[in-house]
C-alpha cells in the first residue's frame, strides 16, 4: 500500500502567529512514527518562518505556486530556487484556483512541473473538472487530458517524482464531497493514464490524493479507497482541531 500523503493548502489564510501556533500543535502530533507524511503550505511570505518552525520535524513545507523562470523581469512572481533558499522542499502546481483566476493552462503548468522538478522541488500538480463539465459527463475528458498535457515530455524517473492530487472544482471550499466511489474511479482513470504514459509499476507508486472538502467527518471513507493516497486539504487544514482527525483518518 502506498503511504499517505496528507496536505494542508492555508491558501491566502492566517496570520503569522496562528500559523506558528498551527504548527507547534502539529508537531506535537505528527513524530517520526507517524505512518503517514504530512504537508503544510503557507502563502510565501510565511514560508521561510514555518520551515524553520519545522526543522526538527518530518512535517514538510511547500509553496502554493512558483514561476516557470529562473529569474527575470516578472513583478510579484516566486522562483523556484527562492522557495529552495527559504527551506521548502515541496510545490503545488495548477491548482484549480491558479487555473480559474490566474489564467493557468495545462502548459504553463507543464512549464512549472518541469522548473519544479530541476530545481527538486517535489510537486503536487492539481487536476479537476468544473460542474458544469461533469455534469456534461466530460470528467474523464478533461481531467485526461490535464493529465497528459501536464505531465507531458517528462521522463520515467521525473514521473517518479510527482504527486498528483485530483480536485473536482465544484467540490473545493463548497462544503460538496466527491463520493468514495466517484472520487475512487477518477483516481482509478488517472492511474491507468499514468500506466500508460510512464509503466505500471511508476503508476502503482505515484501517490494520488484527493482534495475537495475533506472534513474529519468524511475523510476515512475516501481515504479507504484503493486509489486515494492522501488528501490535499483547504478549509480543513486550517486548525489543528479539524487537520489532525483527517492525518489520522486512516488509523480509525
Ligand atoms: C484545496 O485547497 O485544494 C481544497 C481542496 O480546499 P477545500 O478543502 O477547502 O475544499
Amino acid at each position: 500500500m502506498r503511504r499517505l500523503f496528507v496536505a494542508g493548502n492555508w491558501k491566502m489564510n492566517k496570520d503569522l502567529q496562528s500559523g506558528l501556533d498551527l504548527i507547534t500543535a502539529l508537531k506535537e502530533e505528527v513524530g517520526d512514527d507517524k505512518d503517514v507524511d504530512v504537508g503544510v503550505f503557507p502563502p510565501f511570505v510565511y514560508l521561510q518562518a514555518v520551515a524553520r518552525a519545522l526543522a526538527d520535524s518530518p512535517i514538510v513545507v511547500g509553496a502554493q505556486n512558483m514561476h516557470q523562470e529562473e529569474s527575470g523581469a516578472y513583478t510579484g512572481e516566486i522562483a523556484g530556487q527562492m522557495i529552495l533558499d527559504v527551506g521548502a522542499t515541496h510545490v503545488i502546481i495548477g491548482h484549480s484556483e491558479r487555473r480559474q483566476y490566474f489564467g493557468e493552462s495545462d502548459q504553463t503548468v507543464n512549464a512549472k512541473l518541469k522548473a519544479a522538478l530541476d530545481y527538486g522541488l517535489a510537486p503536487i500538480v492539481c487536476v479537476g473538472e468544473t460542474l458544469d463539465q461533469r455534469e456534461a459527463g466530460d470528467t474523464e475528458a478533461v481531467v485526461s487530458t490535464q493529465v497528459e498535457a501536464g505531465l507531458a515530455g517528462l521522463t520515467d524517473e521525473q514521473a517518479e517524482q510527482l504527486v498528483l492530487a485530483y480536485e473536482p472544482v465544484w467540490a473545493i471550499g463548497t462544503g460538496k464531497t466527491a463520493t468514495p466511489e466517484q472520487a475512487q474511479e477518477v483516481h482509478a482513470m488517472i492511474r491507468s493514464i499514468l500506466a500508460r504514459t510512464f509503466s505500471s509499476a511508476i503508476a502503482e507508486g505515484i501517490r494520488i490524493q484527493y482534495g475537495g472538502s475533506v472534513k474529519p467527518d468524511n475523510a476515512s471513507e475516501l481515504l479507504g479507497q484503493a486509489d486515494i493516497d492522501g488528501a490535499l486539504v483547504g478549509g480543513a487544514s486550517l486548525t489543528a482541531e479539524q487537520f489532525i482527525p483527517i492525518i489520522n483518518a486512516r488509523e480509525q
